[in-house]
């Protein structure tokens, strides 16, 4: 018989199968279920045919995937990206389970994706996309079934028009079939700011247990959209020196620090950072590379590989992006003793928010920023403090710890249902 993974073929798939297997050996783990957790429960592949605005039409495929439903139904991002396929979106839906568990969510994971680059398409044709998009996946999304959110290349806009079509089919509002809606719609109050905010409560924990202070840390941020430039402009606030900031066109440095205020005005008139007055310009890959207390890889994967890992000066790296560290770099960060945070725990503020909104859409009943900040507080300081205890029992890094928790409660999950039939 073929291997049965050679379906989800690709690297982010591997990364994900090595995380998995090297944990079930840590925590001796039913071979049953290992086997079980390897493959995601459904992935569902679509075409699209889109409209374009030259009047012609054009095919995109599509995909979702959900990869378990032990504590609940699915949740997990969409993504537009040139490198979507099955395995690149079966690997995160897999991360979105041990993410959710860890946080102690009553949800599986699950991840969409659809291949295209979302910059070279006009806002019609995003729209046109989305929509039919959304029509092809509706057989297995729902509020109670599996609920999608941004990520890579989408936001509350995409967010909106996967709501109201859906709605649009069912003949009425379905608020709770997505997360990471615009206000007005039934998102949640502080939605936005969740990831990046989450990141500055986990930063805030790693620092007390390292025995610092967040304010006068030097830090490197990459990416300046919902998660690095929410993050820089907190950390900010915290009194930290923002170093460097860098977006997909390039990066600014200034070591005696960045005013983040006069530079979200810079980037809402030049659409990027680059060109901002009083800082020097730097490429968005050395800049990682650029000395620094915390740094913080808040933009797309695979940034810190074998080939850099050994430049990074930082001697704490959280995790803003889904998988920014590829497992080379990983082993080299821990041989030089940097605490990395990882992706689960660093940015699962999302997530966390996107439970909420998703509570309230179901209930009809919204609560303040201020209840949605703090309780997201101590969701996030309560999984920190876990995973460290957790690493220093078992004296392992960040990573295995937080994965290990992860894969620990689903797997329970799992073994309390029993098989069916
Ligand atoms: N895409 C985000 C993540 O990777 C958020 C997912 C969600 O809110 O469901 O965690």
């Amino acid at each position: 018989m073929t291997d049965p993974r050679a379906e989800f073929e690709s690297d982010l798939y591997r990364t994900a199968i090595g995380q998995l297997d090297q944990v079930a050996t840590r925590l001796n783990l039913d071979p049953d279920i290992h086997e079980r957790l390897r493959f995601p429960r459904r992935a569902l592949v679509v075409s699209i045919p889109v409209r374009m605005d030259n009047g012609k039409t054009e095919v995109f495929i599509g995909y979702r995937v959900h990869h378990n439903t032990a504590l609940g139904p699915t949740k997990g991002g969409l993504r537009y990206a040139p490198d979507v396929n099955l395995g690149e979106v079966t690997a995160p839906a897999m991360l979105m389970s041990w993410k959710c568990a860890l946080m102690g969510l009553p949800y599986g994971g699950a991840k969409g994706g659809v291949r295209c680059v979302p910059r070279d398409l006009s806002r019609t044709e995003l729209e046109h996309l989305t929509r039919r998009y959304t029509a092809e996946i509706m057989l297995v999304i729902g509020p109670d079934l599996d609920i999608p959110a941004p990520d890579l290349g989408t936001d509350e806009t995409t967010m909106a028009w996967m709501m109201d079509t859906y709605s649009m089919t069912q003949g009425r509002t379905v608020p709770g079939v997505v997360t990471g809606k615009p206000l007005i719609i039934g998102g949640s109050a502080g939605r936005r700011e969740a990831t990046g905010r989450g990141i500055v409560y986990a930063l805030y924990q790693a620092a007390r247990f390292l025995g610092q202070e967040l304010r006068g840390r030097t830090v490197v941020v990459q990416g300046f959209g919902n998660v690095g430039g929410v993050a820089a402009r907190l950390l900010w606030r915290e009194g930290a020196i923002i170093a460097g900031v860098a977006d997909f066109k390039g990066g600014v440095w200034n070591p005696n620090g960045i005013d983040v205020g006069q530079l979200e005005r810079h980037v809402a008139e030049a659409g990027s950072v680059v060109g901002f007055p009083g800082a020097d310009a730097v490429s968005n890959v050395d800049i990682l590379e650029r000395p620094c207390d915390i740094l913080l890889p808040a933009a797309i994967g695979s940034q810190i590989r074998g080939d850099n890992a050994e430049r990074i000066k930082a001697n704490v790296v959280a995790e803003g992006a889904n998988g920014p560290t590829t497992p080379e770099a990983d082993v080299i960060l821990r041989e030089r003793g940097v605490t990395v945070i990882p992706d689960v725990l660093a940015n699962a503020g999302g997530v966390v928010v996107s439970y909420f909104e998703w509570v309230q859409g179901l209930q009809y009943y919204f609560w303040r920023e201020s209840e949605i900040t703090s309780r997201l507080q101590e969701v996030m300081t309560r999984a920190f403090n876990r995973v460290w205890a957790l690493a220093q029992k078992e004296g392992t890094d960040l990573r295995t710890a937080a994965l290990m928790e992860g894969i620990r409660r689903v797997s329970e999950g799992y073994k309390i249902r029993g098989l069916y039939p």
